[in-house]
């Protein structure tokens, strides 16, 4: 039998349009850079899609040929020069990987370059398709955050997009954009990828594939796709609202074998079952005074406050204490809250574990309460490595929140202050210095729903605050010049009848 080669790239950032400053190559060096063999290293056993499309290899015998891959904590706009220098050596990396007969890309489908006008992971796409020619297979995986240019679809044969929030079917995806590319390598029959925006802005907590109505939406989905000849995938792509882009808002992606029609039709019947629901896409949470004062009075701990506008995985600053502050305000019991402040860290190192030391934590990026004034005793420093091996949210096997200071308060609280902005997605954030969270009576976690597949086990209670930032839950707090008009819920409902068609 002739040796299949399928080369496996990747590019991946959420970009928070409304962050302040911009993403740089230390980001990526950060998340992490690879080329070649170093990519197995890092993602090969990873619950990413990464992962998955090693295990595809394994699956449906090809050979894989790691070409390179970078990925950075979401955070703002990439800095153009960035996004130059990684696609010229994702470019490159193709270039010198030999022969291969297709290509396995992950993009994440959120990417914004500063000065960037058209789609940066369009353009990431198309230059992969120049490179290799029309003929060969080029498959590519997006988040279920993915803001989607339907141009995407002019590049790629099919677009395969997570189905889960929080995402924990990240290898299984890209288990099946492998299978996907190599039927096509075997039947000869093309598969075509067809993108229809969806005009609307979903609220983060929306989106939670485990309730409704995003869980029957998918469903309908799902019997679709059994119940058609032809059709390979009907997904739905929820967007990322924190981003002023032609091509912020959700979309469908449909995949089909041969005939681009089916794909069309079953776009157009998800998008019907979609506009069904449109008026219960929308959340409205208790703000934070209404949210602590419940948590108190309910005392079922623990209890996760969710912190929904300094949602880290979404590119917020990972430093608010505005929770914290409404917990001082009513007296509330001790919590615990992960802060990002690296001077917070530094003043801990020097004073000492064990000693005695006064910060002013927090509340240094992100402007929507004062930082808090603590005394207290340095209970640990840590080095912020840690792993995480179940299928959690992003995927991620090796962690590295930075140096890490654990500082219990007079007033009983634990503050934990890290060097690298990170997201709540694995309790080993926590495990790792020695806490265990079941003990805790209130945690503010910095997160929308990703967290939950961490969380959930050990909470006695969970609930979603209305907060203040960069990542606020109603789209109506921010902004916005470039997005397509009329969406919802910025404009009249009446003028959506009929799905645009491209
Ligand atoms: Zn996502």
């Amino acid at each position: 039998m002739e040796e299949i080669r399928i080369a496996i790239a990747g590019l991946m950032h959420e970009s928070n349009g409304f962050a302040p400053g911009m993403t740089t190559l230390k980001d990526f060096e950060t998340g992490g850079i690879d080329t070649g063999p170093s990519i197995a290293m890092r993602w090969a056993d990873a619950e990413h899609e990464l992962g998955g499309f090693f295990e595809a290899a394994q699956k449906c015998l090809f050979t894989p040929v790691p070409a390179f891959s970078a990925w950075a904590m979401p955070s703002s706009v990439i800095d153009l020069s960035t996004y130059e220098t990684l696609l010229d050596r994702l470019l490159a990396s193709l270039r010198t990987a030999g022969e291969f007969q297709g290509v396995l890309l992950a993009l994440h489908g959120s990417m914004m370059v500063h000065q960037m006008d058209h789609c940066a992971d369009a353009h990431t796409a198309r230059r992969v398709r120049e490179l290799i020619g029309p003929e060969k297979p080029l498959v590519v995986t997006l988040d279920y955050h993915a803001n989607i240019a339907p141009e995407l679809a002019d590049h790629a044969d099919a677009i395969i997009v997570y189905q889960t929030y929080p995402h924990i079917d990240q290898r299984s995806r890209g288990i099946l954009a492998g299978e996907i590319l190599c039927q096509y390598l075997s039947s000869g029959i093309r598969p075509h990828t067809f993108v229809m925006p969806v005009p609307m802005l979903i609220p983060l907590l929306s989106q939670n594939t485990s309730r409704n109505p995003m869980a029957s939406v998918l469903e309908f989905s799902r019997r679709k796709v059994s119940e058609t000849d032809g059709l390979l995938e009907l997904q739905f792509a929820a967007g990322f609202p924190y981003a002023d882009s032609p091509f912020t808002g959700a979309s469908i992606v449909a995949v089909a074998e041969g005939d681009i029609r089916i794909a069309r039709k079953a776009a157009q019947e998800l998008y019907e079952r979609v506009w069904i629901e449109r008026e219960n896409l929308t959340a409205q949470p208790p703000d934070s005074k209404a949210a602590v004062s419940q948590s108190i009075r309910e005392a079922k701990w623990p209890t996760i406050l969710v912190d929904i506008g300094d949602n880290v995985g979404g590119g917020s600053s990972a430093d608010s204490t505005v929770i914290a502050q409404e917990i001082i305000a009513q007296q509330g019991p001790g919590f615990w809250v992960v802060l990002h402040d690296e001077s917070s860290v530094w003043q801990s190192v020097q004073a000492g574990v064990g000693n005695r030391v006064s910060l002013s934590a927090g509340g240094k990026m992100d402007l929507n309460a004062p930082p808090l004034a603590i005394s207290g005793r340095v209970k640990l420093i840590h080095d912020g490595r840690y792993q995480e091996h179940q299928p959690r949210h992003g995927g991620v096997k090796f962690h590295d929140q930075g140096l890490t200071a654990v500082i219990e308060t007079d007033r009983g609280d634990l503050v934990i202050c890290n060097s690298n902005r990170h997201a709540p997605f694995s309790l080993g954030q926590l495990t790792s210095l020695g806490l265990d969270p079941c003990h805790a009576q209130l945690i503010i976690v910095k997160a929308a729903v990703a967290f939950r597949a961490a969380y959930e086990p050990i909470a006695n209670s969970i609930i979603e605050v209305d907060t203040p930032g960069l990542t606020a839950g109603n789209p109506k707090r921010f902004t916005y010049h470039r997005i397509q008009r009329p969406i919802l819920p910025l404009d009249s409902v009446d003028c959506f009848l009929n799905p645009p068609i491209r």
